[in-house]
């Protein structure tokens, strides 16, 4: 064994998990609402020798010798995000999503700080004041949740809760909520008391860069905070956009704030994804993930299924089995589709009675099969498959001949040809 046999060689278990998982993403449908598959020039930038440096500081001021490159890719990463966004100031090192948003907060808050945000159990984030996460046991926070009726958030309610409670941020965004957030008012709710406004863009990153979901900078928002690796297909990362007047505090908020050496092999993989998210394929894929939710949300409505809010404005929905299957759990519905190869994840979904390892619902995406090519034909095709099989999660003989046919599907579009 020498040091440039190839994993096969070194490590024969871990080539083989490796490949094992390649050929699960082949040959199932990916419709968990947060994940996607990066392309192949995404995943070699990533399994690259970026991997070896050392790049403390940011591009033109490191604290480590031969950076020529990293600041290469960095400038290019952040250039093209700035351009993708409309961003004054950009910062690519967060490791994730919650990195980002633990940037932000260390930015501009003290411990003890007020955050009003959106429940989890309604839709939100653990990284935006969940008890369990750093972020609810560094702030005091309050959240709001949607109406049970409407399944939308209230404006109005926000802004007396803001009124009442004087918080210090205003947090909007989420993690299983289908409608757009009105920007614009959250940043007027959260100037009116004089508190800063972060929009976390997570899921949406690559909707927002395709011009099919509203910019929160256009809106206002002081800080927008998204991952690498959801909607935008750049991979596994987080991202901080913000006004040139917060740049130095989240710049050294995110190093030596909250981590060290940036993962340069990932900011390479920013920076190409970022370059394909920059064409015109991308701006119609965006508006291919949109436009397959909505077929796919009508096809669940037309038979019988209730999706919180009524449908979907981008890329996810969240169905409440409740009103349709009350006997069966998010649980069941996740291990019935999962036996037909169609990954989803169960869901709390709002006034939730059953626990979060059970739930009364599924959040279903669209991201991935967008990227292996799926248009409205093969949609309808796979919500009719997700309704019977929903209908009949006991019967095997069903079962089968669905699970046939996500293997069909998946033959007709693979992901990596
Ligand atoms: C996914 C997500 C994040 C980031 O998650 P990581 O797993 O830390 O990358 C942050 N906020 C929201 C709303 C999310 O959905």
């Amino acid at each position: 064994m020498t040091f440039e046999d190839s994993l096969e060689e070194v490590d024969p278990t871990v080539a083989e998990a490796i490949d094992n998982e390649r050929e699960r993403q082949e040959s199932t449908l990916d419709m968990i609402a947060s994940e996607n598959h990066v392309s192949k020039a995404v995943l070699e930038a990533q399994g690259s020798a970026m991997t070896n440096k050392y790049a403390e500081g940011y591009p033109g001021e490191r604290y480590y010798g031969g950076c020529k490159y990293m600041d290469e890719v960095e400038n290019l990463a952040i250039d093209r995000a700035k351009e993708l966004f409309g961003a004054e100031h950009v910062n690519v090192q967060p490791h994730s999503g919650t990195q980002a948003n633990m940037g932000v907060y260390f930015s501009v808050l003290d411990h003890g700080d007020k955050i009003l945000s959106l429940s989890l159990s309604h839709g939100g984030h653990l990284s935006h004041g969940h008890k369990v996460n750093f972020s609810g046991k560094f702030y005091e926070v309050e959240q709001y949740e949607v109406d049970p009726e409407t399944g939308r958030v209230d404006y109005d309610e926000i802004a007396a809760h803001a009124e009442e409670f004087d918080p210090d941020m205003v947090v909007s965004g989420a993690s299983a909520y289908p409608r757009e957030f009105d920007y614009a008012r959250l940043t007027e709710i959260a100037d009116s008391v004089d508190a800063y406004h972060m929009a976390d863009i997570a899921h949406i990153t690559g909707l927002v860069a395709g011009g099919v979901h509203r910019n929160p900078i256009d809106d206002g928002a002081d800080f927008v905070t998204g991952s690498t690796h959801k909607t935008i297909r750049a991979g596994r990362g987080g991202m901080i956009m913000c006004k040139e007047e917060y740049a130095d505090a989240v710049d050294s908020a995110v190093f030596p704030g909250a981590q060290g050496g940036p993962l340069m092999h990932n900011v390479a993989g920013k920076a190409v994804g970022f370059g394909e998210a920059l064409t015109d394929e991308f701006q119609d894929h965006a508006q291919q993930i949109v436009d397959n939710a909505k077929v796919l949300a009508d096809v669940f409505s037309e038979n019988g299924l209730s999706l919180v809010s009524g449908g979907t404005d981008k890329h996810l929905m969240l169905v409440d089995l409740r009103e349709s299957h009350d006997d069966l759990t998010g649980l069941d519905a996740e291990e019935a589709l999962e036996d037909v190869g169609v990954i989803v994840n169960k869901n709390t979904v709002p006034g939730e009675t059953r626990s979060p390892q059970v739930t009364s619902g599924i959040r279903v995406g669209t991201p991935g099969i967008t990227t292996r090519g799926f248009e409205e034909e093969q949609i309808e095709t796979i919500g009719q498959l997700i309704v019977d099989v929903l209908n009949n999660p006991a019967d095997e003989e069903l079962k089968s001949e669905a699970a046939e046919e996500v293997q069909r599907l998946c033959d007709d579009f693979p992901i990596y040809a």
